[in-house]
């Protein structure tokens, strides 16, 4: 049954890393958040268990973004359950980094697919409850390497900066029905996505950071939780870089 207080949040790839600690920055008695992640992930109930632990509700569902099929169900399920929703963050993400020249066909559609076009698919159909709602929220998390390419990541980086594109045309499209969309860009963030990463590629991100060290995933989400606020409604197109001074 639909509450009219209650505040929806849909975030993708919410079962860890920077996503489950967005899920925890939107927590809270009046907010209702439903992630996916995929593939199965025995990491995904810690999300929920913490999400109620600091007095919130969240639920995960393993569903690719990549499956508009997919992501079709998991909204329609949302809004039967929920009736609305307000916040919309596009966060799952994948590396399958190689030097250009290298890279196959397939890690390059694959990065695409899970990191642009998962974004669009859901964007594509959270705006359209949205627009019926005439408000909402949309955040897309890209990454410093989408405004200034980095070697050996020629598919993340091309997806990065594709969905700044993405985030910039949707803002203009959605705001005429009370519909921001921004995009959070962080540096080198200590998740699982860069805990393999080899020591001398960790060193030389560092020595590419002003504050010198690198962030924690609680540093993007709570920017993730200012956009999603209030606060930042007069805020549209926009791409708010959380990097400890990587670009500047
Ligand atoms: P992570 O720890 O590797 O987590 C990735 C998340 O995405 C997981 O929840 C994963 O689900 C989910 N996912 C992957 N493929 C999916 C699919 N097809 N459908 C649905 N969910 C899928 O990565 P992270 O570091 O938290 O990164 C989160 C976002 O921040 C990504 O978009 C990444 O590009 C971006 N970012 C990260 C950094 C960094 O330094 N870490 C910097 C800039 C930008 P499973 O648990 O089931 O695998």
């Amino acid at each position: 049954m639909e509450d009219k207080n209650k505040r929806n949040v849909v975030v993708t790839g919410g079962s860890r890393g920077i996503g489950r600690a967005i899920c925890l920055s939107l927590a809270g008695p009046d907010t209702r958040i439903y992630f996916n992640f995929y593939p199965e992930d025995p990491e995904a109930p810690e999300t929920e268990r913490l999400v109620a632990e600091a007095g919130g509700a969240a639920k995960g569902t393993c569903a690719s973004v990549t499956s508009e099929e997919e992501m079709s169900d998991f909204f329609k399920k949302v809004i039967e359950e929920a009736g609305s929703i307000d916040v919309l963050v596009n966060n799952a993400g994948i590396t399958k980094d190689g030097l250009l020249v290298r890279m196959k066909e397939q890690d390059w559609d694959m990065v695409l697919d899970i990191n642009l076009k998962g974004a669009f698919l859901c964007t594509k159909i959270a705006a359209k409850q949205m627009m019926k709602q005439r408000n909402g929220c949309i955040i897309n998390i890209s990454s410093v390497v989408g405004v200034m390419g980095n070697p050996g990541q020629a598919n993340y980086v091309a997806s990065k900066a594709g969905l700044i594109g993405l985030t910039k045309t949707a803002a203009r499209e959605l705001a005429a029905r009370g519909i921001t969309v921004n995009a959070v860009a962080p540096g080198y963030i200590e998740s699982d996505m860069t805990a393999d990463l080899p020591e001398k590629a960790k060193e030389a991100m560092l020595s590419q950071i002003p504050l010198g060290k690198a962030g924690q995933p609680e540093d993007v989400a709570e920017i993730v939780a200012f956009l999603a606020s209030d606060s930042a409604s007069y805020l549209t197109g926009q791409v708010i870089h959380v990097s400890g001074g990587m670009f500047i």
